[in-house]
């Protein structure tokens, strides 16, 4: 999983980091599963280190002690991955380790070309993109007796923010024709009732605040729930995406499940609907573009806010070996920087690495025939296409 949340800490260190004489190395490592065999990785990890220790030999603004912590680092790392087990869901491990004993390791969702950089501190702006474009879904579970908030990120439950238990008794009886005493007993227990879902309501206000949750899933028992969902605040009513419900009490395991359904349901939906804005409304007025040569053209002029591909998109191209730029045309040299420009049969990571260093959100769809009848790949624009 991308455990930001359990490494919080360690992630706001990083992301916070004021450079020192000490180096930094950040490293990425494209383990994806799908695409690239143990072997294949780890003799790619060889052969950039092998390349970065003669970058160092060569520069002389490097102290020997600098060379010495550095070189100790490369060794740990190609033991560590050497070791290393790889989680289906990871297809990048992002490790950033420093002189300093920093050691920090990131499981990422989507691939990006391995690499490595050694700089006085750690490459952060891919993680700082993926952060700002991953969802935190707060699950919400609730009956009478007790109720519990979760996290949900990256299709795992990641941790418990908060458990209440309730005064309200579990058992109750209602008879048409109550007596006093138990329309009393009945007020007492909405009272109750009342003063549970506040604490809880509470408790959702603040961690929306702290950016803890983004939006809110209910579960449990359909009548508290709803009840609930009537009672919650109206700043929290738009973040609500929807409802799960079970017969008995959920089991992780289930909880979980429901959830994902539900996420991925609603991740759909927006997924679509933004292939369709995109061709319905931001093509014809010139805030949009699709196609593999245009995503990649206003890729380059630093203009797309919102990168859209089919999961399978690939398209071969050119990559200029001294600046990076892009292109599926071959040119005779790149015309920024006159570098060379070398051929790669699939350039899809260098554009989504791109998008990422450049903030873009991104959105990976699956399975739409409008995206991949317009050519697997679009973007909604920072500024209208000038004429
Ligand atoms: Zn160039």
């Amino acid at each position: 999983m991308f455990d930001i949340n359990n490494q919080s800490e360690e992630i706001k260190r990083i992301l916070d980091y004021v450079s020192t004489d000490n180096l930094f190395i950040s490293l990425y490592l494209e383990v994806d599963a799908s695409k690239i065999t143990k072997q294949d990785y780890l003799s790619k990890l060889n052969s950039m280190i092998v390349e970065k220790r003669s970058e160092i030999e060569k520069n002389s603004s490097i102290s020997n002690l600098n060379r010495k912590n550095l070189n100790d680092i490369f060794i740990k790392i190609k033991n560590y991955f050497n070791d290393y087990y790889r989680p289906e869901f990871v297809k990048t491990v992002l490790l950033f380790a420093g002189e300093d004993d920093t050691w920090v390791e990131i499981k990422l969702p989507v691939n990006i070309k391995s690499k490595i950089m050694i700089d006085p501190k750690p490459h952060t702006q891919v993680l700082r993109t993926l952060i700002n474009n991953t969802t935190r879904y707060g699950i919400l579970e609730i009956d009478r007796e007790k109720a519990q908030i979760y996290l949900m990120y990256l299709g795992q439950i990641q941790e418990g923010f908060a458990a209440f238990i309730s005064e309200v008794p579990s058992q109750v009886k209602y008879r048409r024709e109550g007596s006093d005493r138990e329309k009393q007993q009945m007020g007492r227990i909405e009272v109750k009732l009342n003063q549970f879902f506040k604490i809880i309501n509470d408790k959702l206000l603040s961690l929306f605040r702290e950016g803890k949750i983004d939006t809110l899933i209910l579960a449990g028992i359909k009548d508290i729930a709803l009840q609930f969902k009537n009672y919650m605040s109206s700043s929290i009513q738009p973040k609500y995406i929807g409802y799960i419900t079970s017969d008995k009490p959920f089991s992780p395991q289930s909880l979980k499940e429901n959830a994902s359904k539900l996420i991925k349901q609603v991740e759909t939906e927006y997924k679509d609907n933004i292939v369709k804005k995109l061709l319905e409304e931001y093509i014809p007025t010139e805030w949009g573009v699709i196609g593999a040569a245009d995503s990649i053209k206003y890729l380059m002029l630093d203009q797309i806010k919102i990168l859209i591909y089919d999961t399978d998109f690939e398209t071969p191209g050119y990559v200029c070996e001294k600046c990076g730029y892009l292109t599926i045309k071959e040119e005779p040299s790149c015309p920024y920087c006159d570098g060379r420009l070398i051929h790669y049969s699939d350039i899809t990571d260098e554009i989504i690495e791109v998008a990422l260093n450049q903030g873009c959100e991104l959105v990976e769809v699956r399975e739409n025939q409008y995206l991949k009848d317009s050519g697997s790949i679009g973007a909604i624009l920072r500024f209208k296409i000038s004429a």
